[in-house]
């Protein structure tokens, strides 16, 4: 299928399966314009089996090649698929992310075999897979990392630890990212590989967050073989693979919310009582939400947009979820015995801290707009004679 009747199709399609598949209540809610809420609101909505289907229809990979678990839908027909999904506010579980990433980066720099291998199950959510990236040195300044991979006789055996890596402790494949030059070489000295996360020397201790749940870890690897098959993209080459899985990861990030209450469903809970300055704030809220909306819908923030739509979206969101709770008043004070909407408020505040920070935090956002989008002179880099990128 090609064109806009291709993609009205697309969107027709997904739509129609979403109406027959969501409870009644659900789909009346988005029909009335109002937010359908949380899943738990619906008692007989089956959410597992939901998202089983979901994924067999491979709606999410719409855009991967058929023969690799997607559709073969082109990225306007893609995008008009996951307009359909969010328009209906589906619980999409945040391990998609990883899955995305680690699906672009196969697509871009995988063999034929590793794609083979790899993507389908991908595809299918039936392998999780995680990003080994952050260090606990080595954040913002990606490029300073020192987890080693060193060459023997099998492939490569790698020594380090990674920090902040989601999904990690129920994830079956990892993307990482290990120094295979000298200690100076930053960028131009990292290997990004494949490594199975259930390989001996793999240790993964999982953090506990503000909001009190525990997505990310710590993971320590000691002598991780792993066999040059693994490696995605050339020795040294790295970088390019971690460049082109940021930039996707920032386009994600900035096509949704992450964490807390839509602002249909905020202005759902204070209709009828909010005053004059509550509603003005309200209103500011939603026109940035709609403004978001449309860039997602129009695919901006491709390539080096992606920065300033993950940024504004970011921004955006921390500012509707402290919307949230400022508009809840003292309720907001104690999450625990609090009636369920203001504590999943709560929750959305506490999660949405974290939208600065994931995927780059918003300072060095704004780094690589100035620089590399506006072409404005370099910031002064960490260490004198550094050199290298960040983020
Ligand atoms: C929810 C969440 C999930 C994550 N998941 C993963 C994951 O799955 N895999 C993974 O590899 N990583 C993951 N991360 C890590 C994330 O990428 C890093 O936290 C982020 O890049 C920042 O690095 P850092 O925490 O080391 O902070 P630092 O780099 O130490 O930065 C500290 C502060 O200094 C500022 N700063 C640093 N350098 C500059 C500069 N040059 N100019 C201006 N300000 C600067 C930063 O903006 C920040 O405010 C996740 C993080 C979060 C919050």
């Amino acid at each position: 299928m090609n064109g806009s009747g291709s993609v009205a199709r697309s969107h027709l399609e997904v739509e129609e399966w979403l109406r027959a598949s969501l409870p009644d209540a659900w789909v009346a809610c988005v029909d009335a314009g109002r937010s359908p809420g949380s899943a738990s609101r619906y008692p007989d909505f089956d959410e597992a089996a939901w998202l089983a289907e979901m994924f067999d229809r491979r709606y999410l990979m719409a855009s991967w090649p058929a023969v690799y678990g997607g559709l073969g839908w082109s990225p306007e027909m893609a995008r008009a698929a996951f307009e359909a999904l969010s328009r209906y506010e589906v619980p999409l579980p945040l391990y998609v992310t990883s899955l995305l990433l680690a699906g672009h980066g196969l697509l871009q720099h995988g063999t034929a075999e590793q794609r083979h291998r790899f993507l389908p199950k991908m595809a299918t959510a039936s392998e999780i897979w995680c990003q080994l990236f952050s260090e606990p040195e080595a954040g913002s300044d990606l490029a300073s990392l020192r987890t080693r991979a060193e060459r023997d006789t099998a492939g490569w055996v790698v020594t380090g630890q990674k920090v902040w890596s989601t999904w990690a402790h129920f994830a079956r494949w990892g993307l990482l990212l290990a120094r295979t030059g000298t200690a100076e070489s930053r960028h131009r000295g990292i290997t990004c590989f494949v490594v199975d996360m259930e390989s001996p020397g793999i240790e993964v201790r999982p953090l506990r967050q503000l909001t009190g749940d525990a997505s990310f870890n710590e993971v320590f690897m000691d002598q991780v073989p792993v066999d040059d098959s693994m490696r995605l993209g050339g020795v040294d080459e790295g970088w390019n693979v971690a460049r082109s899985v940021l930039q996707a990861e920032r386009g994600e990030l900035g096509q949704r919310r992450v964490g807390g209450a839509d602002i249909h469903r905020l202005i759902d809970r204070h209709r009828g009582k909010a005053g004059p300055e509550a509603r003005q704030r309200l209103a500011a809220r939603y026109a940035q939400e709609r403004i978001l909306g449309w860039m997602a819908w129009r695919g901006y923030g491709r390539g080096l947009e992606a920065q300033a739509v993950k940024l504004l979206r970011a921004e955006a969101n921390m500012a509707l979820q402290s919307l949230a709770v400022s508009l809840e008043g003292p309720r907001a004070g104690a999450r625990d015995g609090a009636e369920a909407e203001t504590a999943e408020i709560v929750y959305g505040f506490l999660r949405s801290r974290a939208n600065s920070i994931a995927g780059g935090t918003s300072e060095i956002m704004r780094n690589v707009i100035g620089e590399q989008l506006l072409g404005l002179p370099r910031e002064p880099r960490p260490a004198a004679g550094a050199g290298g990128p960040e983020r």
